[in-house]
């Protein structure tokens, strides 16, 4: 792992609550060696969490010098926080403890062509819902985090572009969604969100790139369990790099963009021509239910569907590659609704890929896992970013307890 110096600027809370969280019963020394820390650093660091109720010393274990090391452990129940991971096609929501658990998630009806002050009210009676249903109050609850498409104004909590429909460019997602609820709400991108999730539910010191797919394909990089996210948070937007320089105008601007060639909705377009295949696999509805149609049908050995999802495969295959290359990470998460259906077979075929075409690949390998949920990752990301917010506000010392 990397030291976590004063001038690396990592930000210290987040990464100490998250060693705890994955070694519970973990002393301060032992804190401070895994991270670089000082002692002092580290006490003060474990001193602003317990004062925040997140973590408690649950008993002591004897070290070589005969003081007792008192050890830490995370308290889940100490707060709770909303995750919500929306695009035109689909939303999900979940509510998680600290330790990142879920414990309930609902899918909301997709916001599909509808205008956002139709839409932001029905997702705040959905996190009110899921809330009643967790049995949780909403003083419990630290925030919402809210996962969605770009570019987006992190800061400003919105959107900027005319996607789905025009109203929602610029339109005051955050503070909608916030007034309507009564919490704080962040706005993160979809594929940091899900890479922050595959994290929490990991290892606390974990590197890697993730290729997020859902209505739209997009990547995000976590380094020693942070996202990169780039200057303005809109970075790594894999659907948008090139794999056809002589391709069709997309709407972003640029040419032959991997989304336009290869993404979910490229694919039930080629689908929706094949007549045979319409009619076999009832196509025509929601797009992205028919991309999970054909997905299916690939992995059922359906001929013509396999074929369009290893075109498909193929193309991000060389996107990946790309990724993987101007990154160098050592390790691929897929993520994103997109990848329920014919998940493995993007897996399999990426990794054979990436085992043939990744510029050094001679000195060390990249492996592709599928995330262990990859419908939930980004909303469950996005929940733990609103924690990660507010362990690195300046205004954190002012804070008390959450309760
Ligand atoms: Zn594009």
């Amino acid at each position: 792992m990397r030291s976590f110096g004063s001038e690396t600027r990592v930000p210290t809370l987040s990464a100490v609550l998250d060693l705890i969280r994955e070694r519970s019963g973990v002393s301060r020394v032992e804190l401070a060696e895994a991270t670089g820390l000082t002692q002092a650093t580290m006490t003060h660091a474990v001193r602003k969490l317990i004062a925040l109720g997140f973590v408690h010393e649950v008993g002591t274990a004897a070290s070589g010098r005969g003081t007792p090391r008192r050890l830490l452990a995370l308290r889940p129940e100490a707060c709770r926080m909303i995750g919500v991971q929306f695009d035109r096609f689909a939303a999900v929501g979940v509510v998680v403890d600290l330790a990142g658990r879920v414990m309930v998630q609902r899918a909301f009806p997709a916001p599909g062509e509808r205008p956002p002050d139709e839409v932001v009210p029905e997702f705040a009676g959905h996190v009110r819902s899921m809330l009643e249903s967790a049995g949780v109050a909403p003083s419990e609850v630290l925030g919402i985090g809210l996962a969605t498409y770009g570019p987006q104004d992190r800061d400003e909590g919105v959107l900027l572009t005319p996607q789905p429909s025009p109203e929602w460019r610029g339109y005051p997602l955050a503070a909608t969604l916030s007034e309507a609820t009564g919490l704080p709400v962040a706005v993160e991108n979809d594929a940091t969100a899900a890479g922050i999730g595959v994290h929490t539910l990991g290892s606390a010191s974990s590197s890697f790139a993730v290729v997020f797919m859902s209505g739209g394909i997009g990547s995000g990089l976590i380094l020693d369990g942070f996202p990169y996210r780039g200057v303005t948070s809109n970075g790594l937007e894999l659907g948008h790099i090139s794999v056809d320089a002589a391709g069709a105008r997309c709407s972003c601007g640029n040419w032959g963009c991997l989304d336009t060639v290869a993404g979910p909705m490229a694919v039930v377009e080629q689908a929706r021509r094949d007549r045979e295949l319409t009619a076999r696999l009832g196509l025509g509805g929601d797009r992205l239910a028919d991309f999970k149609a054909v997905g299916r049908a690939a992995a059922a050995g359906d001929a013509a569907a396999a074929a369009l999802i290893e075109s498909s495969m193929r193309t991000m295959g060389v996107a990946t590659v790309t990724l993987v290359n101007l990154f160098d990470v050592g390790r691929v998460v897929l993520a994103g609704n997109a990848f329920t259906d014919a998940g493995a077979i993007y897996r399999d075929g990426l990794q054979q890929i990436l085992n043939e075409a990744v510029f050094m690949r001679h000195v060390h390998s990249v492996r592709v896992d599928l995330a262990d949920d990859v419908s939930r990752a980004a909303a469950v990301g996005a929940a733990i970013v609103v924690l990660r917010n507010l362990l690195e506000s300046p205004n954190l010392g002012d804070r008390a307890a959450v309760r």
